[in-house]
């Protein structure tokens, strides 16, 4: 009989968890979480529900309307264009990078028709190329433009106002649907000033909650334009909700959430809104200092090529041809403890990622920037010592 495996040593202390999403749960969400059941027509949880979708609105800068789903991201994306076309309607898509490219997966496999504006995942798209696609489709045969207002495989946003602009001044009638699944939150997004018609987001980044529930903003022009949507759909049907209570979920109410989420926007509003957003971009540029300083000696960079567009929620950082991201990944999380984000569709292998957003704060960045450098000395990456120095210096100068 062979000897049983000894058990994995357990690593001590916490986890440092770097990654773009899920995010760390603050203790005080995670105690509210466990919340006792309670009937979801109790009048006591109506209340906290009610005030929920209220702060929600305030975050998404919309006084309009809100469809919430027990479902991830991926959810809320699949209700937005089945309450909003009909097979064979056609959907413009911003390339971005992966979550443009699933979200245009998911408009093929629903029966719609996809128009895509390629794009350089280093540098975004080009917003003359957006203007040349409307102004080309003088028949108005697109219904609908679909941006991720940040896209998290990259690290890189996408200007909504500008595409907005853009769509004006071509006088195009197609509606607006924005992911801000790695925004909202963490960077500033505004729904009704931008006029966004769908705004999709999740509960598991900027909001600091579990994962499993998601929802979309909808603008009145959408409401209307939902009436006419012929896509089947049942769970995610808007129409179904507004006959409920809840005027959302057509099943179970997810409470524990709620009472989450309760306290994760009183924590929000507590710092405010703006600050939350300044923390972010404190943050962000410490990390990307200490990017750019590793990229001497031939060492990793920045894989945004395109200031304008850095995200203050995530970072990605494409290493030095020949060395492998993951195994970078594994040395850091298997030795230290310390989760990074791995590189998706064709980044992977190539790219790792730092998540900075939702609860996080100077200690956490240089923690987790620390192991980076340690890990890349481990792992033998080039690079130039002392990105960390670089980081603490602007934190300095920034705080
Ligand atoms: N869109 C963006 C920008 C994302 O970052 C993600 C997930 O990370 C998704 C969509 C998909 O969301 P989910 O994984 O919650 O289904």
């Amino acid at each position: 009989m062979s000897a049983a495996k000894p058990a994995q040593k357990k690593p001590r202390g916490r986890q440092f968890f770097a990654n773009p999403g899920p995010t760390n749960i603050p203790d005080s969400v995670l105690q509210a979480v466990a919340h006792t059941t309670v009937d979801f027509n109790d009048g006591a949880f109506l209340e906290v529900y009610d005030a929920c979708l209220e702060g929600l609105k305030r975050v998404l800068k919309t006084r309009q309307h809100i469809f919430m789903y027990t479902a991830s991201g991926h959810g809320a994306w699949e209700a937005s264009l089945v309450n909003l076309l009909s097979a064979g309607d056609t959907v413009l898509i911003l390339e971005t990078g992966h979550f443009s490219d699933s979200w245009a997966h998911m408009a093929r496999d629903l029966g719609l028709e996809v128009r895509v504006v390629p794009a350089d995942w280093r540098r975004g798209v080009d917003m003359a190329a957006v203007r040349a696609a409307l102004a080309a489709d003088t028949a108005h045969v697109i219904k609908a433009v679909c941006a991720v207002h940040n896209e998290t495989s990259t690290g890189m946003v996408l200007p909504l106002a500008e595409v907005r602009a853009a769509m004006d001044a071509a006088g195009h009638p197609a509606l607006l649907l924005a992911d801000t699944i790695s925004s909202l939150g963490s960077i500033d997004f505004r729904m009704d000033e931008w006029g966004v018609d769908a705004a999709v987001g999740g509960s598991q980044k900027g909001l600091m909650l579990p994962t499993g529930m998601s929802f979309t903003g909808v603008s009145d022009k959408a409401m209307a334009a939902h009436k006419d949507s012929r896509l089947p759909k049942h769970y995610f049907n808007w129409t179904n909700m507004l006959a409920r209570r809840h005027k959302s979920f057509v099943g179970t109410v997810p409470i524990s959430l709620f009472y989450g989420l309760q306290e994760s926007l009183r924590l929000i509003e507590e710092e405010g809104l703006e600050e939350v957003f300044a923390r972010h971009s404190r943050l962000g540029e410490a990390v990307r200092r200490c990017v750019q300083h590793w990229s001497g000696n031939n060492g990793p960079q920045l894989f945004c090529t395109n200031p304008g567009r850095f995200s203050d929620s995530v970072t990605a950082v494409l290493m030095p041809e020949g060395h492998d991201a993951d195994a970078l990944r594994r040395t850091a999380l298997g030795r230290f403890n310390v989760s990074l984000g791995g590189g998706l569709s064709k980044l992977s292998g190539r790219v790792f990622r730092i998540g900075h957003l939702g609860d996080l704060n100077e200690p956490m960045v240089l923690g987790t920037l620390s192991v980076v450098e340690l890990a890349m000395r481990l792992e033998k990456v080039p690079h130039a010592p002392g990105g960390v120095d670089a980081a603490i210096a602007y934190l300095a100068e920034a705080a």
